[in-house]
């Protein structure tokens, strides 16, 4: 499919999944070699990344564990600005290195209050990884250790991300049409 048609929006093919899992394979060789023996914790940041976090971790040969967050801020295609609560984090990560899995940083806002929460918890260290970054939105300064794929402003959906909850299931990443 080069074209879908979500609610009143089209968008046309941008990422396969061959090079999105090609990609995140190739993130997933650092942590393994950078996280051999600390079996790190991933927090994998929900709805969007459910399913980068599963690929991500079947190609994650270290012991690892992985938990999953919650900390919506998004309606529609325009960030509302309004950042929410962290729920569902019910792990002592005390003394534990935590890696955060986002599927997208946008403005950086929703991992910037990610960070602030999991930081008065006492993690050992606290690495981000995200499947997709808009390096040309990013607001909030942030050391992101781990990108799997640097993209352009324009809104996606695919592979977990969606477009007013629909999309997710797509198996590429696709990009608006403007019309
Ligand atoms: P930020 O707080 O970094 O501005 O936004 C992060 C959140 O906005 C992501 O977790 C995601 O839910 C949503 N988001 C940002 N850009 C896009 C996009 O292009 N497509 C979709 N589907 N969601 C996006
Ligand atoms: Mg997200």
């Amino acid at each position: 499919m080069s074209e879908v048609t979500i609610k009143d929006k089209r968008f046309r093919i941008f990422i396969p999944e061959a090079e999105i899992l090609g990609r995140v394979k190739t993130v997933a060789d650092r942590m393994n070699q950078d996280l051999a023996g600390k079996n790190p914790l991933l927090l994998a940041v929900l709805n969007g990344s459910f399913m980068f976090a599963a690929d991500l971790m079947r190609y994650l040969t270290i012991p690892c564990e992985i938990s999953f967050v919650k900390l919506a801020s998004y309606q529609g295609i325009a960030s509302t600005g309004e950042i929410k609560e962290v729920i569902g984090l019910n792990e002592d990560i005390t003394d534990r290195p935590v890696v955060v899995v986002e599927d997208i940083i946008d403005t950086g806002a929703t991992m910037k209050r990610m960070l602030e929460t999991l930081g008065t918890r006492r993690p050992a260290s606290i690495d981000i990884c995200t499947l997709l970054l808009k390096p040309g939105k990013l607001k909030v300064p942030l050391d992101i250790k781990y990108t799997a794929i640097e993209i352009p402003n324009d809104f996606i959906v695919g592979y977990g991300l969606d477009y007013d909850q629909q999309g997710r299931n797509l198996r590429d990443i696709y990009t608006l049409v403007e019309e």
